[in-house]
């Protein structure tokens, strides 16, 4: 459906910088977000939405859709977050390009990149579409400005239109997503839903409901450092120690090299000298068998390594991240079923993949509301060629609409 505001919206998000900063401590990580969210609190009052309140001690704004039906029905929640990836997004602008024809190269501003189908396949899909892409010197931010215009336009919708039954829809707007943090501090129980939604998802059709079970992994060595000359059956190396860990991990088990449901090790950051050494990793595994194995493989490395030596010299710190959501969402299918069913009566075929990567709603499920996770349509996201299809936006709110009304079909 054609939404009045929604294209308008979003361009009025992106231009407004939310970047997050993960060397930041305070919370939101970055003023710039709290600014944001204080303009949206105004929208929101504007719009006439109920229960408006931002939340400083985890950065969270939330407001209530009344229900319109005299039926029992779970309370539903909507939630995106507000902050945008690691990358230029001071002074962002737009381009709109209307009706695309699917083969052409579309030329990002002045800044000599192309945003080419040739490179792209994925802008085949959109001819006939408006795309609105960036001027190609900073990301869009359509992840997941694009999830919070959605919603907004939605509760609009459904404000204009108190004929659709509909029950007590809950929705917020939150910080630091990108940075991995944000839902850290998310209140279930202020929140008080019955199962919610993150509007973060990528391409049309996509519905998340099983993420990475995830830790970080931190080596520390210390070696002992004398000068060369009286170096014999003396020195210990930490860098060469720290390349013998690593070394004897498995050598296929990385990003690069794995895809699907294969988890994998990601050295993150490397340190050392032959006094010292440091290497920073992130372990991931769809089973959490899978990941406990990693952890323990990890401390395997390190014992036999120090057992070579004559005392420890190798220490591993690990630590748990976020887990498989699907640990909770398989307890509560209903939720997956009925965006599926929403998408099926709109004729949209559901993209169904597990996530490699952890969403907001990982943590929010584990909290105990159970998450998944709502295409937005963003395309490449988090740097210049970041995109967007009005058409995918608006498709988007349609789903939306469609939960909230299947939902007064089921009693609670
Ligand atoms: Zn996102």
């Amino acid at each position: 459906m054609k939404y009045n505001d929604l294209t308008s919206r979003f361009l009025k998000y992106v231009k407004q910088n939310t970047r997050s900063d993960e060397n930041s401590s305070t919370v939101p990580s970055t003023q710039r977000q709290v600014d944001f969210l204080n303009n949206l609190r105004a929208e929101l009052e504007e719009i006439g939405l109920s229960d408006i309140f931002y939340n400083e001690k985890n950065g969270y704004l939330t407001a209530t859709i009344e229900s319109t039906t005299d039926k029992d029905v779970p309370t539903i929640g909507f939630i995106s977050h507000v902050d945008t990836a690691d990358f230029n997004s001071e002074n962002i602008q737009p381009q709109l390009i209307e009706n695309y024809d699917g083969v052409s190269a579309i030329k990002l501003g002045e800044s000599g990149f192309y945003l080419d189908p040739k490179e792209f396949n994925s802008l085949n899909k959109y001819e006939g579409h408006t795309l609105i892409t960036t001027d190609g010197t900073t990301l869009l931010g359509a992840d997941d400005k694009s999830g919070v215009a959605e919603i907004v336009t939605f509760a609009d919708y459904l404000i204009k239109h108190p004929e659709i039954e509909h029950g007590k829809i809950r929705i917020a707007f939150g910080p630091d997503e990108e940075i991995g943090t944000g839902a850290n501090l998310f209140d279930v129980d202020i929140f008080d839903a019955d199962f919610a939604y993150t509007v973060d998802g990528g391409p049309e059709g996509e519905l998340e409901y099983e993420t990475f079970n995830a830790a970080s992994l931190k080596v520390e060595i210390q070696g002992k450092n004398v000068h060369p000359s009286t170096a014999y059956g003396v020195m210990v190396n930490a860098s060469l120690l720290a390349i013998e860990f690593n070394d004897r991990l498995p050598k296929n088990e990385v990003p690069e090299k794995t895809k699907d449901r294969e988890g994998f090790f990601l050295l993150t950051d490397m340190s050392g000298n032959v006094d010292q050494a440091s290497l920073s990793y992130i372990i991931r595994d769809f089973e959490k068998d899978g990941l406990t194995r990693r952890k323990e493989l990890a401390h395997q490395i390190a014992n036999e390594i120090n057992e070579s030596l004559d005392t420890d010299r190798v220490s591993v710190t690990i630590q748990d991240q976020y887990a498989n959501m699907y640990e909770v969402m398989k307890d509560h299918m209903y939720v997956v079923d009925l965006a599926r069913e929403a998408m099926h009566n709109l004729d949209i075929e559901t993209d169904e993949k597990a996530v490699r990567g952890g969403t907001d709603g990982s943590k929010i499920s584990f909290m105990g509301l159970p998450t998944p996770n709502l295409f937005a349509g963003g395309e490449n996201m988090h740097g210049r060629y970041e995109y967007v299809s009005v058409q995918v936006m608006e498709k988007a709110v349609d789903v939306l609409l469609e939960i909230a009304t299947l939902n007064t079909k089921g009693e609670k």
